[in-house]
C-alpha cells in the first residue's frame, strides 16, 4: 500500500496526480475501434468470432440468444435463499426508482402560452451486465429493474458467457425477476457495438446502460451518437474519508472488499488522524491473513491501494472532489461541515455502519456509478435516464400576439425575417 503524507516533499504532485480524467488508453481505444468496425461490417459473424477469441466459447447465430425456457428453468432452480435475496434487493431498487421518476408538468409562461414537459419510456434499451471475472448478478437488478420501473417495453441484456457457452443461472434468475425481455450471450465491446448498430440476430436499441471493464466503457463512448448512453461506469473504486471517529476494523474491511473486485480496482483512505492511519495499515495486514483470496488481494493492495494523511479534513474533502470517487465512505464527527463540501462522488456512504457492499447489493440506489474521474461530469444511473423527455408548447391567439414583438426583435437581429413573419401573420 502506498502511504502519502502532507509533509512529503512531492505533496503538490500527489494532489495533481489525484485529479483524474476518465479517458481510455490508446491501446484500448484501438482494440475497441476495430471490434466496433468488425461488428458493423460483419454482424453475427464478428460476434461469434470475438466470443471465441475473448471468452473461449463456441456459439452460432442460433445460440447467441438465451432461450426463455433456460431463463425460466434458472428461476425455478434458484435456491430459496438466493430467490429471497434477489427479491429483497429488487423491492428496494424498484421502490427507490419509482420515487425518483420524473412527472409530466404543465404551466404558462409570461405571455400566457401553455408550456410543459411530458415523459415516455424509451421503447428499447440495452443493459450491459458484466461477466468477465464474475457473473454480476447484482448488476442485473441494478440496471434492468430501473428500466422496468420506467415502463420500458423491450429490455435487452448482453452479458458474456462462460467457456461452455452458458450464462450463470443465478444471473439468469435475477434477469427474469428484474424484467429482461431478451438476453444475449455476448460481452465486451462487441456487445455494445451489436446493441448500437444491430446484427442479423440483435436488433439495435435507443440507449445503452450499465457498467463494464475498460473495453466496454470505451465502446459506449465510441458508439455515442448512434445510441445514447447513461454514463461511464468502469472498474470499481472506493475512497474513505475519516477522522478519529472512524473504526479501523471497518475501514480495513471495506478496503479489502474493494480490492476483491479485481486487478483494476482502486481503494483510497484519507484521514487527518495519524493514529487512525497506523491502525488501518495494521488492520488491513491482519484481516488479509484471514481471507481465502490472499494471493489475488496482495497485488491489488500493492498497486491499487493508497493511504493519505492530510493536515485537515477539509483538505481531504478537496482531494475527494479532485479524485471524484465512484463510492465515498465518509466517517466523521463533523458530518454537517464536511458532507456539503463533497460534489463529485457517485454515492456517499455515511458513518461507521454503512458498508459499500450494502449499496452494491441491496440499499436501493443503483450501484451503476461513474468511475475514473467521470463523477465530475456524470451522476450515477437513475430511473429518469430511461424516460425520454419532450417539451410541449401551445399558444392562443392572445399569447401569440404577446410573443410577437419579442420574436420580431430576435428575427431582426438574426436576419431571419420569415421567422418574424410566421408570427405576425397570425395576428393579421
Ligand atoms: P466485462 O463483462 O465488463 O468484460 C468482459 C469482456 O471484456 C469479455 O467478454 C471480452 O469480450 C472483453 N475483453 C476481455 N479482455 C479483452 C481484450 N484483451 N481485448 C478486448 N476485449 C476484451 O467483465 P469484467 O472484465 O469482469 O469487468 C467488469 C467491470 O465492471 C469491473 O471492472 C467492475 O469493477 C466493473 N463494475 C463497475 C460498476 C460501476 O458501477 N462502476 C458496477 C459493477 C461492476
Amino acid at each position: 500500500m502506498k502511504i502519502l503524507r502532507h509533509t512529503d516533499a512531492d505533496w503538490k504532485q500527489t494532489l495533481t496526480n489525484l485529479d483524474r480524467r476518465a479517458e481510455a488508453s490508446d491501446a484500448v481505444r484501438e482494440v475497441v475501434s476495430s471490434v466496433v468496425k468488425a461488428v458493423r461490417e460483419r454482424g453475427d459473424a464478428a460476434l461469434i468470432e470475438f466470443t471465441a477469441k475473448f471468452d473461449g466459447a463456441t456459439l452460432t447465430s442460433e445460440t447467441l440468444r438465451v432461450s426463455q425456457e433456460e431463463i425460466d428453468a434458472a428461476w425455478n432452480a434458484a435456491t430459496p435463499e438466493l430467490r429471497s435475496a434477489l427479491e429483497a434487493s429488487h423491492r428496494n431498487v424498484f421502490a427507490f426508482s419509482r420515487k425518483s421518476m420524473r412527472q409530466d408538468w404543465h404551466g404558462t409562461n409570461e405571455q400566457g402560452a401553455e408550456v410543459g414537459e411530458v415523459y415516455h419510456p424509451f421503447e428499447r434499451v440495452g443493459c450491459y451486465v458484466p461477466g468477465g471475472t464474475a457473473p454480476l448478478v447484482s448488476t442485473a437488478i441494478m440496471t434492468v429493474t430501473l428500466a422496468a420501473a420506467a415502463g420500458v417495453p423491450e429490455i435487452v441484456v448482453c452479458t458474456p458467457c462462460g467457456r461452455d457457452g452458458k450464462v450463470n443461472p443465478g444471473l439468469l434468475a435475477a434477469l427474469k425477476l428484474a424484467g429482461a425481455t431478451e438476453v444475449y450471450k455476448v460481452g465486451g465491446a462487441q456487445a455494445i457495438a451489436a446493441l448500437a448498430y444491430g446484427t442479423q440476430t440483435i436488433q439495435p436499441v435507443a440507449k445503452i446502460v450499465g457498467p463494464g471493464n475498460s473495453y466496454v466503457v470505451e465502446a459506449k463512448r465510441q458508439c455515442l451518437g448512434a445510441v445514447s448512453i447513461d454514463l461511464l461506469p468502469g472498474p470499481s473504486e472506493v475512497l474513505i474519508l475519516a477522522d478519529k471517529s472512524g473504526d479501523p476494523r471497518f475501514i480495513a474491511a471495506d478496503i479489502l472488499a474493494q480490492a476483491e473486485h479485481g486487478k483494476d480496482s482502486q481503494a483510497g483512505f484519507i484521514t487527518d488522524d495519524v493514529a487512525l492511519l497506523d491502525a488501518v495499515v495494521a488492520e488491513v495486514d491482519r484481516q488479509c491473513q484471514t481471507l481465502t483470496r490472499q494471493d489475488q488481494l496482495k497485488p491489488v493492495l500493492e498497486k491499487g491501494v493508497f493511504l493519505i494523511l492530510t493536515s485537515t479534513l477539509e483538505e481531504g474533502a478537496r482531494l475527494v472532489n479532485a479524485y471524484a470517487p465512484e463510492h465515498l465512505s465518509l466517517i466523521t464527527e463533523r458530518e454537517g461541515d464536511i458532507l456539503p463540501l463533497i460534489r463529485t462522488a457517485g454515492a456517499i456512504f455515511l458513518g461507521n455502519h454503512s458498508p459499500v457492499a450494502v449499496g452494491d447489493f441491496v440499499a436501493g440506489p443503483s450501484h451503476t456509478l461513474p468511475t475514473g474521474g467521470a463523477g465530475k461530469s456524470f451522476p450515477g444511473l437513475t430511473v429518469d435516464m430511461f424516460q425520454r423527455r419532450t417539451s410541449i408548447i401551445r399558444l392562443s391567439r392572445e399569447s401569440c400576439a404577446k410573443s410577437e414583438p419579442i420574436v420580431r426583435a430576435f428575427a431582426e437581429v438574426e436576419g431571419l425575417d420569415a421567422h418574424g413573419r410566421s408570427v405576425s401573420i397570425r395576428g393579421e
